[in-house]
């Protein structure tokens, strides 16, 4: 047996959001109602959205556990859950990762240096970070760079989850496909063991190809 909409009853009223606006409530509610795999248009190209979406799901997991057992859920396992939610969504610039020995926040534009620098160094890549041609995606930045200061708006982080759009420029004569894979392991496995995250999406869109220079 579900509790639908339990999730925002709990939540601060003073409802936060993420840097593109998208209400945390919601999305919280969206994760505790089972309906983390149906995004919306939005959430489909949204980096901020997919991170709090695949962190609320890892949060959340432990309440649904208990959900599906004959047992009522402890009102204590809930509230903490959502205490953890409120403290990670306190800068939505940062990641957030707590230790027995203190907290540990990355900003975003840390995440967002060394996913490039890491992508940039597969063969045959050059990089332009979230500068895609795509509309969408293009639209997106433009929105979600609007009223902030901060300018990698192409990689949305919350706890210890990062979600990153790449846009390529791939040198001719090198398989797309096999280079575009390449950059998603390499900037992955570069985050989780330099930077501790836990869960990581890296979206690449190829966008031109370029003629080997000489350099
Ligand atoms: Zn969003």
């Amino acid at each position: 047996m579900t509790e639908p909409s339990q999730a925002r009853h709990l939540l601060d009223p003073a409802s936060q959001r993420l840097a593109c606006g998208a209400g945390v409530d919601e999305l919280l509610e969206q994760v505790a109602d089972g309906d983390a795999d149906r995004p919306n248009s939005h959430q489909r190209t949204c980096p901020h959205c997919q991170a709090a979406i695949a962190e609320f799901r890892l949060l959340w997991a432990p309440v649904q556990d208990y959900a599906r057992q004959p047992v009522s859920l402890p009102q204590r396992l809930r509230r903490s859950v959502l205490q953890e939610v409120d403290r990670l969504v306190h800068d939505v610039w940062y990641t957030l990762h707590l230790t027995d020995t203190g907290a540990i926040r990355v900003a975003a534009r840390v995440v967002a240096a060394i996913a490039r620098d890491a992508a940039g160094r597969v063969p045959g890549v050059r990089v332009a970070l979230g500068r895609s041609t795509e509309s969408r995606i293009a639209e997106l930045v433009a929105r979600a760079t609007s009223g902030h200061l901060h300018p990698h708006a192409a990689v949305g982080v919350l706890g210890r989850t990062a979600v990153i759009d790449l846009a390529l420029a791939v040198s001719y004569g090198e398989p797309v496909h096999v280079v575009a894979h390449e950059v998603q392991r390499r900037v992955i496995a570069e985050l989780k063991q330099n930077v501790g995250l836990q869960s990581v999406i890296v979206n690449v869109t190829v966008d031109d190809v370029s003629p080997l220079s000489a350099e």
